[in-house]
């Protein structure tokens, strides 16, 4: 069975104007859903690459060198965890070398990551390359290009230590929730008919997704190329944001058996 391969970018130096006007909360899931939810306040399906659901089946992280394994295993491992128990869907962080090329399907349920120097061309951008099942749409797994300049400049996010490798954890986790389906769910919250990067809806914790745009919504000032520290972002380093962020997961992965029927 042909399994198209489709690209996602994820911008996160460079601001991303989205153009989709979204209205918050247009999409409420609800505890009795009976048909498939594709998007919900603070979260949202990478339908546009034809992920619609997330399969029960385990999914295991791979690495495409030991350079990748050695710099970056201990970055899935905390997002993995979250959603091995609060999602349900099993993912293990293995020692395994894949050498799947890019551009091709690894095996099934299999996320691919690689160790790669500006893996779109351009300063300070990671990429994720989903796989979709096109029997059933679920999320099949794929490539994870981590942009090497986050390791290879030290102070590359923050001159701040603490902060910097919560930049390196939250970018590691927001890539594999593209692998894992999940697209950005930026919103346009201040309704001024436009949705701007880093602009999402925040929970009760005061966290925004993991997956809006660029990461965590953490501002970047006009014209410095630098970040403001934001305390929230150390507190929950490479963590999915439980009311947005997992919940879509768990529609996602509701979606699978609801998509059946
Ligand atoms: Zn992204």
């Amino acid at each position: 069975m042909p399994i198209p391969f489709r690209r996602v970018h994820a911008r996160i130096l460079t601001l991303l104007a989205l153009v989709t006007v979204l209205l918050t909360g247009a999409f409420t899931p609800t505890a009795h859903a009976v048909t498939p939810i594709y998007a919900g306040p603070g979260w949202k399906a990478l339908t546009k690459d034809g992920i619609y659901s997330l399969s029960p089946d385990p999914y295991t992280i791979v690495f495409a060198n030991t350079t990748a394994r050695s710099k970056l295993a201990k970055y899935f491992k905390t997002p993995a965890i979250q959603v091995t128990r609060t999602v349900g869907v099993p993912i293990t962080v293995t020692t395994t070398i894949d050498t799947t090329p890019a551009g091709t399907c690894p095996t099934y349920h299999r996320i691919v990551v690689h160790y790669t120097h500006q893996p779109l061309g351009q300063r300070g951008m990671s990429s994720a390359w989903p796989c979709y099942h096109t029997g059933n749409g679920s999320a099949w797994g794929g490539h994870l290009y981590m942009d090497s300049e986050y390791w290879e400049q030290p102070a590359w996010f923050s001159t701040n230590p603490t902060i910097n490798e919560a930049w390196r954890k939250d970018i590691s986790t927001h890539e594999l929730g593209h692998m894992l389906g999940l697209d950005h769910p930026n919103t346009d919250v201040d309704r001024d008919g436009r949705v701007e990067a880093q602009e999402c809806v925040k929970g009760t914790s005061g966290l925004k997704p993991i997956m809006c745009s660029p990461n965590r919504g953490l501002k970047v000032p006009a014209g410095t190329g630098t970040r403001v520290p934001v305390a929230y972002n150390a507190m929950a380093a490479g963590m999915f944001t439980g009311d947005f962020d997992l919940r879509g997961l768990r529609q996602m992965l509701a979606n699978y058996t609801l998509r059946q029927g």
